[in-house]
């Protein structure tokens, strides 16, 4: 067989799927198996957004659209997320994509180099790092640490910063920390892009899961319109991660050259499914906030039945679904520890190094489950966890 390239030599699948399918492997074995371990809401698209949907199949919406997205989801998208993020944003500014992920790949293809550096969070989404290693650049890793609540260290990153720094790519509120970026530490960011000419890619597609204050974007920074690239979508916010559709908002010549790259890639993104989409946007987001409100009562119960079992110690994350406690007293490897928990206890949840190195010491659950569970889940594990005591 002809060999491949560098630029694919360093991809690896995501924790995620690989627990996943160990999970079901033993649930195939008549085990059963409380899961923790996928980054997905447990609710279906909201009805509203399904029929609009099936009403945009059934009507002939099949057929290729712009490769950019539908005029009508691009106006509706600067309008909304324009007004949530207190800015104004043209309707040429907003890509659309099969998924937040190609808006974030597609314009690092555009604005990176070889040898270009990129700094990322690490414990961050797994993502980061395989797109900046295709586009050829060099992925430099930022700790997010507990001791600062799993915010940048600003210090830290002042320290990786070098000639060949191209571009910063952030994640508010995080996966897998569930963390928010402090506005000092957000304000240091925008004040080192602008002084260094960097792109950033602000990765906000939790924006609308924030449950303590709120998660504001560096886009309203003064000087940072002209380089910020906003990754969001409908995955998350709206239930809809098999419907792939997500976007990019950036400045408007860095959108055609994104166009340019979704015509000679994708084609165009699914025309249903930007349908859904307008209805989304544009209808009720009452179920979006009663998913919230949800959200939150799993998370203060996930938190505080961590915070009960001897040897963990876990932060109130302030936005995302994730909980990622510190399990360094029972001195095992992470991985380890997580596939203890699935085999001992039935209870599937990530490794934090599924998400970098600085990920080593902590676990990380996704509290896409009901309260119930939640709290069979948690039993289980502090059962098991005691035996290691
Ligand atoms: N960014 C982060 C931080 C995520 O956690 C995810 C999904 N797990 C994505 C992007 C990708 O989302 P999408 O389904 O819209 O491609």
């Amino acid at each position: 067989m002809p060999s491949f390239t560098q630029r694919v030599s360093h991809l690896e699948p995501e924790g995620a799927y690989a627990v996943l399918a160990k999970s079901q492997a033993l649930e195939a074995q008549g085990r059963e198996i409380i899961h923790f371990e996928i980054g997905e809401p447990d609710f279906n698209t909201y009805p509203n957004i399904a029929l609009a949907g099936i009403e945009a199949i059934s009507t002939g919406k099949t057929r290729y659209n712009p490769p950019s997205g539908l005029a009508a989801l691009r106006q509706a998208l600067a309008s909304d997320a324009g007004q949530r993020r207190g800015v104004s944003f043209s309707p040429k500014q907003v890509v659309i994509g099969p998924g937040t992920k190609p808006l974030m790949m597609l314009p690092m293809l555009a604005v990176l180099e070889p040898g270009d550096e990129v700094i990322y969070p690490d414990p961050g989404f797994p993502s980061y790092a395989a797109a900046i290693g295709i586009a050829g650049a060099t992925p430099i890793r930022v700790p997010l640490l507990e001791k600062h609540r799993f915010d940048l260290d600003p210090d830290a990153l002042d320290t990786l910063i070098s000639p060949k720094t191209r571009m910063i790519v952030l994640n508010t509120p995080s996966n897998p920390t569930g963390s928010v970026l402090s506005a000092e530490t957000m304000a240091h960011l925008a004040d080192v892009a602008v002084k260094h000419d960097l792109w950033i890619i602000s990765d906000e597609i939790y924006s609308r899961f924030v449950y303590d204050g709120a998660a504001p974007s560096i886009v309203s920074h003064p000087g940072m319109a002209e380089r910020t690239i906003i990754a969001d979508g409908f995955s998350k916010a709206y239930a809809m991660t098999g419907w792939r559709l997500g976007y990019g908002i950036m400045p408007e010549a860095l959108a055609d050259r994104v166009g340019l790259l979704l015509t000679h890639s994708v084609g165009c993104t699914a025309t249903f499914t930007q349908y859904a989409g307008i209805e989304a946007v544009l209808g009720p987001q009452d179920p979006v906030d009663s998913v919230r409100a949800e959200f939150q009562r799993r998370r203060d119960a996930i938190v505080r039945r961590l915070n009960d079992i001897p040897g963990v110690a876990c932060l109130a994350p302030q936005g995302a679904f994730y909980v990622f406690p510190n399990v360094r007293s029972f001195r095992k490897p992470s991985a380890e520890l997580a596939d203890y928990l699935l085999e001992e206890a039935g209870v599937a949840v990530l490794s934090g190094t599924d998400f970098g190195e600085y990920g080593e010491g902590y676990l990380r659950l996704s509290y896409t489950n009901s309260l119930e569970n939640i709290h069979r889940g948690l039993d289980r594990m502090q059962d098991a966890l005691a035996r290691l005591r």
